[in-house]
């Protein structure tokens, strides 16, 4: 009889994002952390739409009386995602990342630290860097951002913002697990925007508070100010906004250790140098978190590792550094939302 954790990695590897198997086993490991074998079981029954628990006891063929606990229990771990629209709980399964992962922020341990370490370069590898449709892309801080561009609400983080009834702020889990292992930063711990119902879940859950327009805009300018990259979800109405280190961020860091980033990237914009400025100060070299830029008589920026977060732009003294959109042709338009998204990076895995 196959292992319940060998189903319940398939299951999470048919999911949009993948759950890619590897050579040690680490990511059977990781499972074998988070769920019970009875959690297991359950969670293969689930998809990624949000059914009520009657609905997935009859697809299931159990008891809907003993399957509602058992389901808001998960929920409540984190092992699955659940919307409480109109009073009303459904549920649905979780990807692993973003998802379970961070869902786990204020329940980590060094060992599972040690084995999420070791397993996402393969998940960033086989469902990320390898897909065309991404689930983050970057976006420039306000600050970079003159007066002449075209920038579309989606593409501006305080417009993105201005637009959430619901915002909770949660920890970074990339930061604190790389602390809890001796390797934090200093940039601020709260940095995880989320929207609509990843507000209510991850309130519900306790693992962020809910906050207001007012302060969820003091803290992109707080991130913008520690040299934070602004991540939005992958699609026209985001669902979460996250801000993030070069030395922390697993998408960030597995992403500059490739030799061309920007290819690895959906972003609109890249940085330019005007040479007769540049007093070659070096600040703009120390603010980029890709490696992007080289200070010899002048700043050079290397458009293969740019990713157009706009951070070098902010800091530079002489305001020789700037902005730059992409020509029209070259520009990436996102999914109009998080479903199509989904449905793209299905598609190109060959799930659908
Ligand atoms: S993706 Fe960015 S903000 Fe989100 S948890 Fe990682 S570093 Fe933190
Ligand atoms: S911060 Fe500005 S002046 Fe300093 S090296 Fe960079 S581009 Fe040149
Ligand atoms: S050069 Fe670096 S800091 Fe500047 S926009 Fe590009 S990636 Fe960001």
């Amino acid at each position: 009889m196959t292992d319940v954790y060998q189903l319940l990695a398939e299951h999470l590897d048919n999911l949009p994002a993948g759950y890619p198997r590897t050579e040690t086993g680490v990511e059977l490991r990781i499972l074998k952390r988070l769920f019970t074998a009875e959690e297991a079981e359950i969670a293969i029954g689930l998809g990624m739409m949000p059914e009520p628990c009657e609905a997935i006891a009859a697809r299931l063929d159990q008891d809907a009386e003993t399957l509602a606990p058992a389901l808001e229990a998960m929920s409540r771990k984190g092992l699955i995602f659940r919307n409480a629209k109109n009073g009303e709980n459904t549920y649905m399964a979780a990807q692993f990342v973003v998802g379970i992962w961070e869902y786990h922020v204020n329940d980590l341990d060094e060992d599972l630290i040690r084995d999420v370490n070791e397993y996402i370069p393969y998940l960033m590898k086989k469902g990320w860097t390898d897909l065309k449709t991404k689930q983050l892309r970057v976006i420039p801080v306000s600050q970079s951002v003159n007066a002449e561009m075209s920038v579309t609400p989606y593409e501006a983080a305080e417009e993105i913002v201005r637009r959430q009834s619901k915002i909770v702020v949660a920890p970074c889990i990339c930061r604190r697990e790389h602390a809890m292992v001796g390797e934090g930063c200093d940039k601020p711990l709260e940095a995880c925007l989320t929207f609509g119902s990843g507000a209510y879940y991850y309130e519900q859950n306790g693992l962020g508070r809910e906050i207001s327009q007012e302060e969820a805009l003091h803290l992109l300018k707080r991130g913008e100010d520690a040299g934070l990259v602004l991540q939005p979800s992958n699609s026209q109405k985001p669902i979460n906004i996250c801000m993030c280190c070069g030395c922390c961020c697993q998408v960030l860091k597995n992403m500059r250790t490739l030799d061309k980033p920007a290819l690895a990237v959906h972003t609109n914009y890249y940085a330019e140098v005007i040479a007769e400025d540049c007093t070659a100060c070096e600040t703009c070299m120390e603010r980029c978190q890709m490696d992007a830029i080289a200070v010899d008589d002048v700043a050079t920026v290397d458009l293969e590792r740019c990713i157009g977060c706009g951070l070098c732009i902010t800091d530079c003294p002489t305001e020789a550094m700037v902005l730059k959109q992409k020509d029209d042709g070259d520009r990436y338009i996102p999914p109009g939302n998080t479903v199509e998204t989904y449905i793209n990076m299905a598609t190109e895995r060959g799930k659908i």
